[in-house]
């Protein structure tokens, strides 16, 4: 079973073999935290994701990770769901999200994946709901990764997925 980590940081500077993009559907990249790993990872990453667009919510793929720093290798995009009340499967698609995350990780052989808080940013889902969530999922896959970071940009991310690891 793979250890599960929370720490506070920016994304782009974690030395995992791969880094999860909260990505939107066109691959092209965005704001946030796909906006700070298209600009890491330099020109070529919005070229390789458009070859492989769409990406559905629930969903992701990879590509290399280009310009960023070593031993980051590979970047795993998932479109997370845009939070439209909770009764439109939001749940069960940001849960995929997560597992199918490490099922690309696990194609790749990659041994240990960094995870931004996939959709509580411009998507809008509950950080709480959503900490739970990933907890919760990447806790219950069955995956040959050996380390999962969950990577939390401010305060009270940290502190939402420090308490769901708690429980
Ligand atoms: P989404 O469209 O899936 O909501 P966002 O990028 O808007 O994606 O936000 C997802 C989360 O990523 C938010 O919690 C945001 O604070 C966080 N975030 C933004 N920049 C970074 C970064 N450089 N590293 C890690 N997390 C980040």
């Amino acid at each position: 079973m793979a250890r599960v980590e929370v720490v506070r940081g920016d994304i782009t500077r974690e030395a995992v073999d791969a880094i999860v993009n909260a990505a939107n559907s066109s691959l092209r990249g965005g704001g946030g935290v796909d906006g700070a790993i298209h600009w890491a990872a330099g020109p070529r990453l919005k070229e390789a994701g458009a070859a492989l667009a769409p990406c559905h919510p629930g969903d992701a793929v990879a590509t290399p990770a280009f310009d960023l720093d070593p031993p980051v290798r590979h970047v795993i995009h998932t479109v997370g769901p845009v939070w439209r009340g909770g009764a439109a499967g939001e749940a069960a698609l940001l849960a995929s999200c997560y597992r199918r995350s490490l099922e690309v990780a696990d194609s790749l052989g990659a041994r240990s994946v960094a995870f931004p808080a996939i959709s509580t940013g411009i998507f809008g889902y509950p950080p709480d709901q959503a900490a739970r969530i990933a907890v919760d999922t990447v806790r219950s896959v069955s995956t040959q990764v050996e380390l999962i970071r969950l990577v939390a940009y401010d305060r009270p991310a940290y502190d939402l997925l420090t308490a769901a690891l708690d429980v």
